[in-house]
């Protein structure tokens, strides 16, 4: 099959692995803790990544802690500012990833306040909204600024304003932002920004947390004290290098979005199926096309387009044949709900791909 499956994972840029292989065999050293050449060089190489980083996000060096990637990201974010503080009032969103939403649920328990935006018609968090919902006790706002079963924009630098008059702390998970939207010298970044490097042409299990204050969180693992004590255990030199030499794709990512910007144009235009739009007209990302499917069942959907790899809303949502939550807060049944397809697009992508792609779904799906 065909791959339209890029805000799932993308496979590692040959740069990429270009620049992390020597970090597998002969600079092998453990980063931060040895007291010869070889521990040096690794940590030469972290701290030039982590150098390269932080200041597209603006941030100094030290305001960057590596991660697994965006969940653990948003774990230690929310967790980590959040931690030994009294309970008060949180803001979120019903179409955040469930690796925020999930937090937000345990936190309830704990007695804090939560509030869950719901989207507009168009299925985007509105300001208005955001604004709304702020209470004197609210401590912390979590909204994701691209969604990722949408691609749905979420204007994320006029709630960094609202949040910085209004003294909240404003996190916000950046995973299907990066490389798709310039952030780089931008003066109204949220105060915590997640983010993963698989998404962006990078291995898989390496992320990285930047916060805007060098005391912002507080760990919630314990160990060895690298990463500054906030997320201890060896690094990983070569995801580190690997994550650091993504950034320098982002130029010809970001020239690469009017093109990609054309093709989901394409699809939309010439598409005869019998379908609705999930991705918001103007306010979403080019890279990201959701479509559902009223009156089929989604098996028989997926029965139908074995030709094409796309995902049922999200990667994390497809084995378990659950509605997506954010489909539900779109206001779909269940059946419509399940009987939806994210097609994402990248660089890769060729206009033969999206031509063959709407010549199949045309023929294997019903008509309007
Ligand atoms: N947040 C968003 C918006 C995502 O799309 C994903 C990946 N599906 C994640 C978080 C989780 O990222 P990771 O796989 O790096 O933990």
């Amino acid at each position: 099959p065909i791959y339209f499956d890029y805000a799932s994972t993308t496979p590692v840029h040959p740069d990429v692995l270009k620049a992390m292989l020597p970090y597998f065999t002969e600079e092998f050293g453990n980063a931060g803790s040895s007291q010869h050449y070889y521990g040096w060089a690794a940590d030469e190489a972290v701290e030039s990544a982590r150098k390269k980083i932080s200041s597209y996000f603006g941030v100094p060096a030290r305001q960057l802690v590596f991660t697994s990637g965006a969940t653990e990201s948003n774990n230690l974010a929310i967790q980590g500012y959040l931690k030994d503080k009294h309970p008060g009032h949180l803001i979120t969103s019903y179409i955040e990833h469930k690796a925020v939403l999930q937090i937000f649920q345990t936190l309830e328990a704990q007695g804090w306040a939560v509030t869950y935006l719901q989207p507009n018609d168009s299925g985007c968090i509105e300001v208005s909204s955001v604004q709304q919902a702020i209470r004197s006790d609210t401590v912390l706002i979590s909204l994701m600024m691209v969604n990722n079963e949408t691609g749905n924009l979420t204007d994320f630098q006029a709630i960094t304003k609202i949040c910085r008059e209004a003294a909240i702390c404003f996190h916000a998970d950046a995973t299907q932002a990066l490389g798709k939207l310039d952030l780089a010298h931008n003066p109204f970044l949220p105060d915590m920004i997640s983010f993963s490097g698989h998404k962006i042409y990078g291995p898989k299990g390496i992320g990285g947390l930047v916060f805007n204050s060098p005391s912002l969180i507080c760990p919630f693992m314990y160990g060895g004290g690298q990463e500054r004590g906030l997320r201890p255990g060896t690094v990983p030199v070569q995801q580190v290098v690997a994550l650091s030499a993504c950034f320098d794709l982002f130029p010809a990512l970001i020239e690469s979005m009017p093109v990609i910007q054309n093709y989901k144009d394409k699809i939309l235009q010439k598409l005869l199926t019998n379908h609705i739009v999930n991705s918001a007209d103007n306010q979403s990302v080019a890279h990201i096309l959701s479509l559902s499917f009223p009156n089929l069942d989604w098996e028989e959907l997926y029965r139908k387009i074995p030709m094409i790899a796309v995902s049922n809303g999200s990667a994390c949502n497809a084995k378990s044949q659950l509605p997506s939550h954010v489909m539900k807060a779109h206001g779909h049944a269940d059946s419509l709900a399940l009987a939806t397809i994210r097609i994402s697009l990248s660089y890769l992508t060729k206009e033969s791909d999206i031509d063959f792609l709407i010549d199949y779904l045309n023929s294997q799906l019903p008509h309007r």
